[in-house]
């Protein structure tokens, strides 16, 4: 497995202004095209059938099980993150995405038969998923295990060529990846590299046979844009506002300890966390005193004092999140430390036309708006671009339907938050702006294999219509046959 450090230059680009960046970006050019010409070489010549992508599987859980304290301890520099929520929501997403790939691969590589028409008898029709062939992944800080190596297991059971590049901004989980993937994985055929924004754009001018992106909308276009140069296609896992809506007949208990749990961790910096709650009037109050509750018990009553409560990934987050406190009502938290980029689970009386509510709020504040009738939530979740994920609580199933038909988004939890993510079996991913393409289970498979359609014909009768000189009379015969 190849790994490139650029830190050095990365540090260059970032204290030494635009006029050296020039000189910066020609080394990084030097060594991407060396790395992809390593990778792209080794396409052509090592196979990689399904006993490589078992045992790349294999490496890859022994990478995760033999380091598990080591990643850990990067997570919780990085971000703070706990014991548990690594093992529950970054390592342990991997493991099972592993599982689930070592005990399907047999039938997810089996060639796929499909009904041969009359009009291509005798002969035999089937799909062949074959790998697309090297292609790029892009992380992101918020769960720099999982979303990186999540969908490399895809990848790798596709039997694909792989190249790494995780969040710089996560950058001692960055680092350790960079240190251990080399020494478990095939180096002919799988690399991680370090880049920033720059390197990153200097990397998309290469021609990939995919692009995987986790991250925002807005560098999403950019990784859109540049890899379409290439008729490159992409995969763009994004984020949104997703919202939990509750409604009166819910069990406002588990309601609340369940949005309470999704919200805020990770410091509610994850992408299909609860952006905002829309609570029928009548249960309003209990709701929130039930959050209230719920976060006492979760994380004291100081929650910057509690092991099990991240931080804010950096000052530019942190200035973020404050700027939407300005102005807003407080019913729970609010208080916040710059130096430890610490802000408390925090819980406002929202507006909808509040700055909080314009855009992804990624960070541990929760606002909650008042709306009397289920129409007038879906009304205003449509109002919006199409979520990552939606929530709703209710006991009434013709109100789950109403919403399930009349709202659309990435996934859905009833009576539950988050829940749907981790299911290998169920597609995740966006829609509109939410992203584009899925993973997890045999999604990911399928998402980074190239689907061929394959026709094997006899020859020992060949149906003549089809031949000019046509025939009126054969028409009939051809409708028949279709
Ligand atoms: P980001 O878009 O800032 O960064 C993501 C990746 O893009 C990083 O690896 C970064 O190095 C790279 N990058 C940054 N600038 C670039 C540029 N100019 N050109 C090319 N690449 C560039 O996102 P983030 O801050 O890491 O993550 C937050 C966003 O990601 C939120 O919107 C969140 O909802 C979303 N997200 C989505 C998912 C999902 O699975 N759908 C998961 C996590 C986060």
């Amino acid at each position: 497995m190849l790994v490139i450090n650029y830190k050095s230059q990365i540090s260059v680009l970032l204290t030494s202004g635009k006029s050296s960046s020039y000189r910066s970006s020609m080394g990084f050019d030097q060594h991407i095209e060396q790395v992809y010409a390593h990778l792209k070489g080794n396409l052509k010549c090592r196979p990689r059938d399904k006993e490589w992508r078992v045992a790349q599987l294999k490496a890859l859980r022994r990478l995760l099980q033999e380091n598990d304290e080591a990643l850990c301890a990067a997570m919780w520099k990085d971000l703070r993150k706990s014991r548990f929520e690594c093992v529950a929501t970054e390592q342990g997403i991997v493991l099972s995405e592993i599982e689930h790939a070592l005990r399907n691969l047999n039938s997810w590589m089996k060639p796929q038969s499909v009904r041969t028409p009359l009009y291509n008898q005798p002969g035999i029709c089937e799909i062949r998923h074959e790998p697309l062939g090297l292609v790029l992944i892009i992380g992101a800080w918020n769960y720099p295990i999982n979303l990186l190596l999540a969908p490399m297991v895809g990848a790798i059971a596709a039997g694909n060529a792989i190249l790494l590049k995780p969040s710089e901004l996560s950058q001692h989980t960055t680092q350790l990846l960079v240190q251990l993937l080399p020494q478990y994985m095939d180096s002919d055929l799988i690399a991680i590299i370090e880049a920033g924004p720059a390197e990153t754009s200097i990397l998309l001018n290469f021609s990939f046979d995919l692009v995987f992106f986790t991250g925002s909308g807005a560098i999403g276009k950019i990784v859109m844009s540049k890899s379409a140069q290439n008729l490159t296609p992409v995969v763009l896992e994004l984020g949104g506002k997703s919202p939990a809506l509750v409604l009166a007949d819910a069990d406002i208990e588990v309601a609340a300890r369940r949005i309470a749990w999704g919200k805020f961790m990770n410091a509610g910096q994850t992408c299909v966390a609860p952006d905002y709650i829309l609570v029928q009037p009548s249960v309003k109050q209990q709701l929130v005193s039930e959050i209230k509750k719920c976060l006492h018990q979760f994380y004291g009553a100081a929650p910057q004092r509690s092991l099990d409560y991240c931080r804010i990934i950096n000052q530019k987050n942190y200035d973020r999140l404050i700027s939407f406190l300005v102005g807003e009502k407080i019913l729970a938290g609010g208080g916040a430390d710059a130096d430890d980029l610490y802000i408390e689970p925090t819980l406002i009386e929202g507006q909808w036309n509040s700055l909080v509510m314009q855009e992804e709020i990624f960070g541990p504040i929760l606002p909650i708006i008042e709306v009397g009738e289920i129409e007038k939530m879906i009304s205003l979740v449509n109002g919006k671009p199409k979520p990552l994920s939606l929530y709703l609580f209710t006991r009434d199933r013709s109100h789950q339907e109403l919403v399930l038909q009349g709202t659309s988004s990435g996934g859905v939890s009833v009576n539950d938050v988050v829940m749907h993510m981790p299911v290998p079996g169920l597609p995740f991913g966006g829609v509109g702006a939410s992203g584009m393409g899925h993973y997890h289970g045999e999604f990911s498979f399928k998402t980074f294999s190239h689907a061929k359609g394959i026709l094997r014909k006899s020859t020992w009768m060949d149906i003549p219509i089809r031949y000019a000189p046509y025939s009126i009379r054969n028409i009939k015969i051809l409708r028949w046959l279709f």
